[in-house]
């Protein structure tokens, strides 16, 4: 898509902080926002930036989706903790980057019910949502060189926990180069699991976006159902501090990971409701499921005396992702089934990155 970007007008979003400044900075991101609650009000989005010398600069986010919290709670912490005398390079946090959803508590914006993470590139005359997109696409972004966003579940699916980077389109030495280095740092962030990521929906995302751009992009999904453990807030902190030193922006060493790999080589990995139902799974996350095998059923509610609906596995794999609340409705995706494989090169070569058709 080109996007003629002398045709489009500044941002309105505002930063508190100064990007080239040496040192640590906690500030906002600052967006005129008029309501009925608050004639010149303002959408407020803290930030932190620490700086230190030459070196890579790392854009780190989280509360793309507001009900997921693994993110904000490493990144809240690193601002809170981290030292600008450790950094060689740059640090840009943002643990909450769709701030009214994650203050909310709801995936999407209550503003204009926008999911931030497909409404890339975003538009400075568009909605709340659309104007935040466009700052990341053209202020931020172009800033890094590493891009880490932090995903879980949220309160429909719950995930187990990985670190995942996506199969790149294209030949060129390039972007062959940006892959590897995007799944050498998914290998690096050691969460117990680590995925070669298809997505199922990538138009719009903040994802593409950076991809696009070259960025080496790594993403997470930690858990779900709109909470966060012990266990994945561990996770969470580890595998970015993790991420940071492989990048050389903190020092030390990275830890040897103990990650096992997991394919999604297609569309047989989903499995999608076609009927509305009390879900039972037959398995749980990290279980193996057999291809043709019942991965849940689904009960009818209206009525006693009816059978429930079989929903088999299409594939071989582990259960790597479910439908959290009791209550699926048609269309909800109920299971994803991912492929154990020994590691991220003894994967199948590129295939397509966004499945088509699937979605009911
Ligand atoms: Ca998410």
């Amino acid at each position: 898509m080109l996007v003629q970007l002398t045709d489009l007008r500044p941002s309105p979003m505002l930063a508190t902080v100064d990007f080239d400044r040496d040192g640590i900075q906690h500030g906002f991101l600052r967006m005129p926002y008029s309501r009925d609650d608050s004639a010149w009000g303002s959408v407020v989005i803290p930030i932190s930036v620490v700086k230190n010398g030459d070196g890579p600069t790392a854009l780190l986010t989280g509360g793309n989706h507001g009900d997921e919290y693994e993110g904000p709670l490493a990144l809240f912490d690193l601002a809170a903790t981290v030292a600008a005398e450790d950094v060689s390079g740059r640090l840009i946090i943002i643990p909450a980057m769709n701030q009214p959803a994650f203050a909310a508590g709801t995936r999407t914006s209550p503003i204009d019910r926008g999911n931030l993470n497909r409404s890339f590139p975003g538009r400075p005359d568009g909605t709340v949502t659309e104007k935040i997109a466009d700052y990341f696409q053209r202020i931020l972004l172009p800033m890094a060189d590493v891009v880490l966003d932090f995903h879980s579940g949220g309160k429909t699916l719950d995930f187990l926990p990985f670190c995942a980077a996506h199969i790149l389109p294209g030949v060129e030495a390039a972007t062959r180069t940006q892959e590897a280095r995007a799944f050498e740092l998914v290998e690096a962030f050691g969460a117990p699991w680590s995925v070669r990521m298809l997505e199922i929906d990538a138009i719009g995302m903040y994802d593409t976006a950076a991809e696009e751009m070259g960025k080496v992009f790594v993403t997470t999904e930690l858990g779900g159902g709109g909470t966060a453990t012990a266990r994945t807030v561990r996770i969470a902190r580890e595998g970015l501090r993790n991420v940071l030193t492989a990048c050389g922006i903190l020092p030390g060493e990275v830890p040897k990971a103990k990650t096992r790999w997991l394919d999604m080589p297609d569309a047989d990995c989903f499995v999608f409701a076609e009927d509305g139902g009390l879900v039972e799974f037959k398995a749980d996350l990290g279980d193996r499921v057999t291809k043709g095998e019942a991965i849940a059923r689904l009960w009818p509610t209206g009525r006693t005396g009816v059978a429930p609906t079989v929903l088999p596995a299409q594939r071989s794999g582990i259960l790597t992702a479910r439908h959290v609340p009791g209550i699926v409705k048609p269309g909800d995706c109920v299971a994803v089934v991912g492929v154990e494989v020994g590691g991220a090169e003894d994967m199948e070569g590129p295939g397509p990155r966004e499945l088509e058709g699937i979605v009911p």
